[in-house]
């Protein structure tokens, strides 16, 4: 449920009526606009009388929010979440560029690529220590090693840098991790999505393989419960029965979501595609579809990748894709990563 308050209403009788309200044992999330403030009601709300509410002087109207998320939904907040990480901030219009490869390799091989991708335009870096691989005999990420290495070209570039956490026993390495990946595979991992609540730091939540839209506001809804705002979602496609890409990417996922929510919403076009000559077109697609940002693979050498080397563009073809898409980003005013 949310009250919509008067404009000017005075600070006491808001506070009289939130109190009535919390002795009913339900969160209040108050968000002040540029013109109305808006209190969201998070709990059991059945039992509150909407029209004794609706009565009061200080109250402009009072609106029952159907869907199962609340702190998430565009309802209770309006205006766009920012999130500002180093020099960028995620969800202010402009599209930002986190690119790097799948997984930490070697230290040249780390250092090598962010160098690169940072010349190129991305805002942030990404790269896997922790890997989620189907087969158990697959490359598994170089763990505590690659999160040492992978800090050296965070001080090497001075980007901020996103990485997945695979199991809560590894949190405490992440110190000095600019933001938590939860990866597809963990979407509804909700012992994990609990402890991210309490987490100060961003998270970065990819859409489960085969997760609605709706699972996945749900999902996000653990994080805000927990009191950690600062969500970004990410569509990197979904299982159908198509086979001639690896998933199918859900571009109309992020105007439904944008719609629905007012968290920042990102698009991985590597994972979606599974190829890496269809990264460029699907970037664009993500930019023109109003992506606040792009994640992107990218390998110093491809063919010699240990993990999703198909889907790696390199450094050059980077560079053009960035292009590419600051062209559509100019178009619509938006700029591209540090383009
Ligand atoms: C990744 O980004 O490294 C990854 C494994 O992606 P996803 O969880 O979307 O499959
Ligand atoms: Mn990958």
């Amino acid at each position: 449920m949310i009250i919509i308050l008067k404009k000017n209403a005075p600070k006491n009788e808001v506070d009289d009526l939130c109190k009535v309200i919390e002795s009913q044992n339900i969160k209040i999330n108050e968000v002040k606009g540029a013109h109305t403030t808006i209190l969201g009601l998070i709990g059991d709300t059945h039992k509150i009388d909407t029209e004794a509410i609706e009565a009061q002087e200080i109250v402009e109207s009072v609106q029952r929010v159907q869907e199962p998320y609340k702190g998430v939904n565009r309802k209770f907040h309006p205006e766009n979440t920012l999130i500002d990480i180093g020099n960028t901030t995620i969800g202010n219009g402009d599209v930002a560029v986190i690119a790097g490869p799948c997984s930490i390799e070697t230290e040249e091989q780390i250092i090598d690529t962010c160098m690169q991708v940072k010349a190129a335009g991305a805002n942030l870096l990404r790269g896997g220590a922790f890997k989620p691989r189907t087969s158990p005999y697959s490359f598994q990420g170089l763990g505590d090693e690659g999160l040492k290495l992978f800090l050296k070209a965070k001080k090497a570039t001075g980007l901020p840098i996103v990485t997945e956490l695979m199991s809560l026993a590894h949190i405490d390495l992440f110190a000095d991790v600019d933001i938590i990946q939860v990866g597809a595979r963990n979407m509804q991992n909700f012992e994990m999505l609990k402890e991210l609540g309490k987490c100060e730091k961003p998270i970065l939540l990819k859409r489960g393989l085969a997760n609605t839209i709706e699972e996945l506001l749900m999902s996000a809804e653990y994080i805000f419960a927990g009191g950690n705002t600062k969500i970004i979602l990410c569509e990197r496609g979904i299982r159908t029965f198509e086979t001639q890409t690896r998933n199918t990417l859900d571009i109309s996922a992020i105007p439904v979501l944008k719609a629905l929510t007012h968290l920042p919403v990102v698009v991985d076009p590597s994972h979606a595609t599974g190829k890496y000559e269809l990264v460029e077109p699907m970037s664009m697609a993500a930019v023109a579809a109003g992506a606040d940002g792009l994640i992107i693979e990218v390998h110093n050498n491809p063919q010699k990748a240990l993990c999703d080397g198909a889907q790696s563009l390199t450094p050059k073809h980077f560079g053009s894709c960035m292009d590419k898409c600051a062209q559509i980003g100019s178009v619509l005013g938006k700029k591209v990563g540090t383009l």
